[in-house]
């Protein structure tokens, strides 16, 4: 496993995040609002590295409550 496959998968479920980041194309994280505290929520080794997928996005405006949990 590379330092890539770390950082393209989702720190919260470990699926692939799907972001564009590093390529030529604009990602979808781009268009899409980030909540900040989610942001937050990222564990500190992954911060700044892996993106959040766009499922975990939904589900924490969805139900805050549970990734404050963790
Ligand atoms: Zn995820």
């Amino acid at each position: 496993m590379t330092a890539a496959d770390a950082e393209g998968k989702c720190p919260f479920c470990g699926e692939a995040n799907t972001c564009m980041a590093k390529s030529r194309q604009p990602c979808w994280c781009i268009a899409a609002t980030i909540p900040a505290e989610l942001v937050e929520l990222v564990p500190a080794p992954a911060k700044g590295k892996a993106c959040i997928c766009q499922a975990c996005v939904r589900r924490y405006n969805r139900d805050p409550a549970s990734f404050r949990s963790r």
